[in-house]
């Protein structure tokens, strides 16, 4: 493991060194407080700090406050002390460290407190990554691995604010698999979702790197394009439109031709909400699929904004 030291007493530092370093972990170590500090603030610092508590510049109470402020990763702290009184020991702990060591160094019982700092370490780590394992089921779709629904929602809420803040464009594209129902019915349901996925790469394949896809529905995905007026998102749609019609999609031993309708939409005024956005995405989208589907067709609202009851914002404007 990786240990941070920090030890004003040179003696008592090499001390401590010599058997970290002998038990096969890997020491940092600093002589006083603010050099702690820093290097705790460092990118992939040590996890475990052992801290004087008595020390120049900032000593270890201060130290253990000054990480403790600072979000994760969790960075276990023994307080290294002379002192044993209970209102040092209520001290160390109300400024949050883990645990303590007593001076001088025993090191049967820095091992047996190191191996407690491993289990707390340990736990964490499993924490944080049941955490991210959570946090991505939360935020995306389990079929497809785009964002789903709710994230949708909450990234053109996000985008739409920027927008405004920022006096850019954003426009939303819906996208919809035609008759998907039919490669259900007839393929079944596993067929079906094999074109779900591959219809969602060849759509993540197209916008760019900031540009955000989602799963809005069943077979209707959404994506959100940051700075794009009206007639570059349709360029946009006509290239997904493509991209997923140029070739059939290949599900085991069938191979079916897939085509989605789009419709696309413009945050053109000021009184556009995630919703109204989604709506004229929505129903430009309907159109195409009554025009014949496999094309795309643009919210009518955004192509004479002047029209609108509410007028055009000039900066949110295609
Ligand atoms: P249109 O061209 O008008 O869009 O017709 P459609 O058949 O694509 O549309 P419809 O809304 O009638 O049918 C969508 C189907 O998508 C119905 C539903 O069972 C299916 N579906 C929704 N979610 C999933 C899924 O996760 N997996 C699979 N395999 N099918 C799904
Ligand atoms: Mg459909
Ligand atoms: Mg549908």
């Amino acid at each position: 493991m990786r240990i941070l030291i920090a030890d004003d007493d040179r003696m008592s530092r090499r001390l401590l060194e010599g058997a970290l370093t002998q038990m096969g972990h890997q020491v940092v170590s600093v002589a006083d407080g603010l050099e702690a500090i820093r290097v705790s603030a460092l990118p992939n610092s040590p996890p475990l700090a052992i801290l004087d508590w008595m020390m120049p510049g900032a000593d270890g109470l201060a130290v253990c406050r000054a990480i403790r402020q600072r979000a994760a990763p969790y960075v276990y702290i023994i307080l290294l002390t002379a002192r044993s009184r209970h209102e040092d020991m209520v001290a160390g702990l109300l400024a949050e460290a883990d645990d303590f060591l007593k001076k001088p160094l025993d090191p049967d019982e820095l091992r047996a407190r190191l191996r407690s700092g491993e289990r707390v370490l340990a736990l964490q780590e499993r924490l944080m990554a049941a955490q991210d394992t959570l946090r991505h089921q939360a935020t995306h779709d389990g079929l497809t691995g785009l964002w789903n629904r709710a994230m949708v929602f909450d990234q053109l809420e996000r985008e739409l604010a920027r927008a405004r803040r920022e006096g850019q464009s954003l426009a939303v594209i819906m996208a919809d698999i035609d008759h998907f129902k039919h490669v259900n019915d007839v393929y079944g349901h596993a067929a079906g979702d094999a074109v779900l996925r591959e219809t969602a790469m060849r759509l993540v394949a197209v916008p760019r790197s900031y540009d955000m896809v989602g799963r809005y529905g069943g077979e209707e995905f959404v994506l959100l394009l940051p700075s794009c007026g009206l007639v570059e998102a349709e360029i946009v749609a006509e290239r997904v439109r493509r991209a997923v019609n140029d070739k059939p999609i290949t599900v085991g031993m069938i191979t079916l031709p897939v085509s989605v309708s789009l419709g696309v939409a413009c945050a053109s005024n000021e009184h556009d909400t995630a919703e109204t956005v989604l709506i004229k995405a929505d129903e430009a989208m309907y159109r195409a699929k009554a025009m014949g589907r496999n094309r795309v067709e643009v919210s009518p609202t955004d192509m004479h904004p002047a029209s609108h009851p509410t007028g055009a914002l000039g900066s949110l404007g295609p």
